[in-house]
């Protein structure tokens, strides 16, 4: 690593963490509406905001157990909370983690099966095990037989707009160094230079290509 690269390291980490302990805030107030499973807004005396629950991935509305992940919150509207807030999302929404007479919301849904631990966003073990553990119940939507991860779901919808493709049809990067093959628009692809195509899956297999990484 070249020295210039180690200070603009050092002056991120710092930044992020002079970030990190400034924005960490407590609240009291109510969550007066709910969006989905992990987006509320939350009024305090000071105003609203709209929070995005921290370390968790709730499914999307139109997903399995989106609703019940969406009705689970409303159970909450109205009630006296404590909100603790860490910063913000890249879409200027409050990361938060609510408390409802000593209960750790965030982590209730997780024990109820009703969202995915967030793990690219958060390190929080609790959370993590919680997981785990509503994975081995089966509980809320681990029921189901292959749940689509929400980041999976909101990429394909937002990265690959169009006809949707079929199940036996793929997009591949046409790079001659590109020898995988996608379900969708995935990140996978953002590195691509060359033109991208649609083909049928088995051409893909024909060609020798894998399934990527990141979108199977
Ligand atoms: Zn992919």
């Amino acid at each position: 690593m070249k020295p210039n690269y180690l200070i603009v390291l050092l002056i991120f980490t710092l930044t992020s963490l002079i970030n990190h302990a400034c924005l960490a805030q407590t609240y009291t107030g109510t969550i007066i509406s709910v969006t989905d499973g992990d987006t509320y807004i939350f009024q305090t005396e000071h105003g609203s905001l709209k929070i995005r629950s921290e370390g968790i991935d709730a499914p999307e509305t139109v997903q399995p157990y989106g609703e019940e992940a969406t009705v689970f919150m409303e159970q909450y509207l109205n009630i006296e909370a404590k909100l603790i807030t860490s910063g913000t999302d890249r879409y200027g929404r409050t990361i938060g983690t609510l408390f409802i007479g000593g209960v750790e919301i965030n982590l209730a849904m997780l024990q109820s099966g009703l969202a995915w631990f967030y793990e690219a966003y958060s390190d929080n073990s609790d959370y993590k095990q919680a997981d785990s553990t509503a994975r081995a119940l089966s509980l809320g939507l681990w029921s189901e037989d292959t749940p689509t991860p929400p980041w999976q779901w909101r990429n394909k919808r937002e990265k690959f707009p169009g006809p949707e493709l079929s199940e036996t049809q793929v997009i591949i990067c046409t790079s001659k160094n590109s020898y995988t093959y996608h379900k969708y628009y995935c990140q996978g692809l953002k590195r691509c230079k060359s033109e991208m195509k649609v083909v049928s899956l088995k051409e893909a297999k024909e060609k020798g290509r894998k399934e990527c990484g990141w979108c199977y």
